[in-house]
């Protein structure tokens, strides 16, 4: 991620919390129908989420320990579409490849508001880029007029201002 400090600039997302932008401001974002890509991978759950998923789901089913932190599960789907080239993909990820939680919980985990950036630590500030992964394979960039730096609220659930660790590189 770049740390270019003449590209970056600050921006208060909610009152008192700031996040340095890493990406070019005129970035914008819009996810595509049936690309499903982000839900083939375990999301990292941070606490909040976990007391958030226990009352949505059954945790035993649908989360599973990685190095000490808890992710969503993997698991191998009865079909070809919407899953990762091993056939598997998130617990959640429902076959008209929408996502249960969101669906009929209206919610969802912290880290898939904000895929398709990333968040990190740095100097004690939170700074944020678009991930190294979905410039790769995220076909929602620059395909809209949606402005990201415009709606960071949308992308950046306050919580991440209080986490120890928000680094976004761990992943299942
Ligand atoms: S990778 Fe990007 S376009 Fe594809 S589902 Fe995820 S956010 Fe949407
Ligand atoms: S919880 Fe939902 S949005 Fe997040 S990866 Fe799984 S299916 Fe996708």
């Amino acid at each position: 991620m770049s740390a270019d400090a003449s590209d970056s600039r600050r921006v208060e997302v909610y009152p008192g919390r700031e996040v340095v932008v890493e990406f070019d401001p005129d970035l914008t974002f819009e996810c595509v129908d049936d690309c499903t890509w982000c839900c083939h991978h375990g999301v990292l759950l941070y606490d909040r989420d976990l007391l958030e998923l226990a009352a949505r789901a059954n945790l035993a089913e649908t989360t599973t320990d990685f190095r000490g932190e808890k992710f969503v599960r993997r698991e191998e789907k009865a079909r070809d579409d919407h899953v990762a080239e091993d056939g598997h993909a998130c617990a959640f990820l429902r076959e008209d490849g929408l996502c249960s939680l969101h669906l009929e919980e209206e919610w969802k985990p912290t880290r898939c508001s904000v895929f398709p950036l990333g968040v990190w630590l740095e100097d004690g500030d939170l700074h944020v880029d678009v991930r190294e992964s979905a410039r790769e394979h995220c076909e929602g960039l620059n395909v809209s007029e949606r402005r990201v730096i415009d709606e960071l609220e949308a992308f950046l659930p306050e919580l991440l201002w209080v986490l120890e660790n928000p680094d976004s590189d761990r992943e299942l």
